[in-house]
């Protein structure tokens, strides 16, 4: 293909042009060393060197406190639903219960997995408003004494996401708030400190699938259950630096590159705002546009993952193909919600989203 290309795929997702270039150029001969990264052996120095920078530049740009370990891990969010439980469950007498709250495609499976393992009480959920909202925190009925509440703060399928941190320490005697943050995470400030487990696959805003990012407070460490393998032991995990087993080594060398050139963005509060920004030039045109709708709630809406429809879906396959043609790629929406969606995480740049908007009103006024 020739000209601009911009992937607007939901993961596996587009990455920065100057990190694969950067990994090409490094390919062969990392830094002198005559070997490619993906050759060297995981406790050497000059991979200890890429796997510590990739955690303290990580652990700078989402500003971490010192009580909270940062883990590489592997089997993606979906592993961490049965990792999350067999971590937690153990902070009380069995059997234990942990609340979720239900807003979309990943935390239905959150919730499924964990019930493996513990009760699930579904303390809110916006199924019945077909996941267009998230369900306000004022409705949520927590239990008193949850080992934890489960929280997806951005539904990358159903394209909306939280706007807010809910605090449920009162009502759940302290519970940590667990979150899913595949799809969201550094692309917007968070204070960590509100959180007792953060995690998600790589693949979405960080780097290549096959890493896990997990982050936990110290004191959740050590209370697995018996069952839970010991790969899998946050407490084994962390007490090995992410070495218990050999970690995903290319996937966080490239995600440690991402990390550098975040840093050389300006980091995730510059982030933030070009992605305020990017989402904005999507939504008001949708919402100006009698071709095309979103059907989110307007509060809830989802600044990495934005679904909409043709009002006239006869002109889907048009639609995908002709902008294939332009460049714009992997629109085509999630399979259980149709239509189109467009993924606009860190690494799209907004001119990726002028073109699309551009290409969009161009076809709706050539089919008007
Ligand atoms: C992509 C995604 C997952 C699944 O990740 P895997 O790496 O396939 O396990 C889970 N949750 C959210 C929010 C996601 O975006």
């Amino acid at each position: 293909m020739t000209g601009s290309i911009y992937n607007f795929s939901a993961g596996p997702a587009v990455l920065p042009k100057e990190v694969l270039q950067q990994a090409a150029a490094e390919m062969l001969d990392w830094h002198g060393s005559g070997m490619s990264v993906m050759e060297m052996s995981h406790r050497g120095a000059e991979y200890m060197s890429i796997i510590a920078a990739a955690q303290s530049d990580l652990r700078e740009l989402l500003a971490v406190p010192a009580n909270y370990k940062i883990l590489f891990m592997q089997g993606g969010a979906i592993a961490e639903n049965a990792i999350v439980p067999m971590n937690l469950a153990g902070l009380k007498p069995q059997p234990a219960t942990a609340d979720y709250i239900n807003t979309g495609s990943w935390s239905t499976k959150s919730l499924k997995e964990a019930a493996k393992y513990l009760n699930v009480n579904v303390a809110a959920s916006s199924e019945a408003d077909k996941f267009a909202t998230i369900p306000a925190r004022a409705g949520w009925k927590l239990s008193k004494d949850a080992a934890y509440v489960h929280i997806c703060t951005n539904e990358t399928i159903d394209g909306i996401e939280y706007q807010f941190v809910p605090e449920v320490g009162a009502d759940t005697n302290g519970a940590p708030l667990v979150a899913d943050m595949s799809s969201q995470i550094l692309s917007r400030v968070i204070d960590v400190s509100q959180y007792g487990v953060i995690y998600g696959g790589a693949q979405k805003n960080i780097g290549p699938a096959g890493l896990t990012i997990v982050i936990v407070r110290e004191d959740l460490l050590g209370h697995a259950l018996p069952c839970c393998p010991s790969a899998f032991n946050w407490k084994t995990v962390a007490d090995n630096d992410s070495m218990f087993n050999t970690p995903p080594t290319y996937a966080i060398y490239i995600a440690g590159l991402v990390f550098q050139w975040l840093k050389r963005q300006g980091g995730v509060a510059a982030m933030e705002q070009r992605n305020i920004a990017k989402a904005a030039l999507l939504y008001d045109y949708l919402d100006s546009s009698d071709f095309y709708v979103n059907r989110i709630n307007k509060d809830n809406r989802s600044r990495m993952n934005v679904p909409f429809f043709l009002h006239d879906e006869t002109l889907n396959s048009a639609f995908l193909a002709e902008a294939r043609e332009r460049g714009l790629l992997q629109l085509k929406g999630h399979k259980s919600v149709g239509g189109m969606r467009a993924s606009i995480y860190n690494a799209m740049p907004v001119e990726g989203v002028q073109a699309l908007v551009k290409f969009m009103q161009e076809f709706a006024a050539k089919n008007s």
